[in-house]
Parts: structure tokens; sequence; C-alpha cells
């Protein structure tokens, strides 16, 4: 698929950076511009060792532009600190790394935020500054975007039909299969199951996904099988959220 796209938001930072800019009415406290002709950020006035950036108290944050705020803070990058708050994929190598020294190229754009510090884009190799926690939510999800986009464009696909002779497209996944019913902008799915050395199939319903083009139905019934196959809760929580963002 062409184009960027979240791959993952921090919901904490989200919703605290929202109630800042709402209480200082969508404007940068320093030029007064607003949201329509700049990008608003959230800036601590002060830093505290050890704190998420959503825990200080409203009062201790300012709403400032990317502009004002990056003059507010210079060129420093802590070694520690840091939180993720984004990772979008921008689809090819469109995006620069915003790191100290480093500048690279990147696909993966992570957003990250240090509260003495501000904003940077860095890319999936110079995440290193962030915490452990961090660093395998990133690795996991960039892995698991990854392993969907593979999946869209070398699964082959060949052609079947039902006993009452629907016709559909399938490819199977370790032994199981998904199939895909319908024509341009009416395609359905459907997973199939198989019991591995069992002749036995459970099919699931059929899920329409009525406007959406082929390779949307092929990521979203792949990310659905593989929730249905993760054995480890904390996967599966992963491709629910991936299920509600390409939702
Ligand atoms: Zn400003
Ligand atoms: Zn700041
Ligand atoms: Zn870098």
């Amino acid at each position: 698929m062409d184009g960027s796209r979240p791959l993952f938001i921090n919901d904490k930072w989200r919703t605290f950076a929202d109630r800042v800019k709402r209480r200082d009415n969508h404007r940068c406290l320093q030029c007064g511009r607003s949201a329509d002709e700049v990008t608003l950020q959230v800036h601590h006035a002060h830093y505290i060792e050890g704190k998420a950036p959503w825990e200080y108290a409203l009062s201790d944050c300012r709403t400032l532009c990317k502009g004002c705020h990056a003059r507010e803070h210079g060129q420093i990058d802590p070694e520690r600190g840091w939180t993720l708050l984004e990772i979008v994929d921008l689809g090819s190598l469109d995006g620069v790394c915003e790191r100290r020294n480093c500048g690279s190229p990147i696909r993966y754009a992570h957003l990250t935020y240090h509260p003495a510090a501000g904003y940077r884009t860095v890319g999936s190799t110079c995440i290193q500054h962030l915490t452990q926690k961090d660093q395998l939510t990133s690795s996991r999800i960039v892995q698991l975007y990854k392993n969907i986009s593979e999946f869209v464009h070398n699964s082959e696909w060949s052609e079947g039909r039902t006993k009452k002779g629907k016709f559909y497209l399938t490819t199977t996944y370790r032994h199981h299969a998904i199939r895909i019913y319908g024509s341009e902008k009416h395609y359905a799915y459907q997973l199939v199951f198989k019991e591995k050395g069992v002749k036995w199939h459970s099919y699931d319903d059929i899920v329409p996904l009525p406007g959406r083009s082929l390779e949307e139905v092929q990521e979203l019934a792949y990310v659905v099988l593989k929730g249905k196959l993760a054995r480890d809760g904390e996967e599966r929580e992963q491709l629910r959220e991936v299920y509600r963002r390409l939702m």
C-alpha cells in the first residue's frame, strides 16, 4: 500500500497532550499561532527524572508551536528519559532521522519525546535511547508490519469454487486457509482452520468488507488469522490494536 500510516500511538500521551492543547485553546503560547497554521506541541516547563511525560501536572506544561518549541530547547539529546509516542510507516525511505549526528533516511518514523529536550523523529536503528519496553514495542510492531506486507505481496493465491459454485481466491498460511469471495469493493473473507494431520476443517463466518480493496482485505484477513493463532496474550493484544487501526 502507498502513503504513510500510523502503526502505533501512545494513548496515554495522546490524551494528556490533547488536554494541554485544549486548555491553551489550541494556540502556541509564545507566538499565538493556531493549529491551522502550525504544528502544536506540548512543552514541559521542567523535567523530573523517572516520571513519564503524561504524569506531570497540566500546569507544568505549555502548548508551543514546533518552531518556538525547538528554540526553547536547542540541540541537546539526553541519553535517558525518552518516551516512544508514535510509529508511522512512511511507505518508503521518505523520512530523515533527527537523532544528533545521524540524518539517515528512514522508513519507520519513531516520534520520541523528552521533557527536557522536546520531540525527535528517529529511525528504528536510532532508538536505543528508548526504554527497554519501548524498544520492544517498536521492534515487535515494525516486525509485525513487515510480516503483513510480506504476506500481501508474496502469498500465492489460487482460484476455487464452493460446492454451490461460488467463486473464491484462496491461500494457505501454516496449514490454515484464507478465502476471499466477491469482486472489487465487494469483497468478503473467510478463515478456514485445519487441525494438523486431521481431515477436518472449521469454517469461520464469511466477513464482508464493503468498500475495501483486495489488498486491504488480504491484510485484514491475515491479521485476524494471526490473532486467532497467537499464543501469547501480548501478541494478541497488539494484533487487535493493528486490526482497529486498519479498520
Ligand atoms: Zn510559536
Ligand atoms: Zn519542551
Ligand atoms: Zn538515526
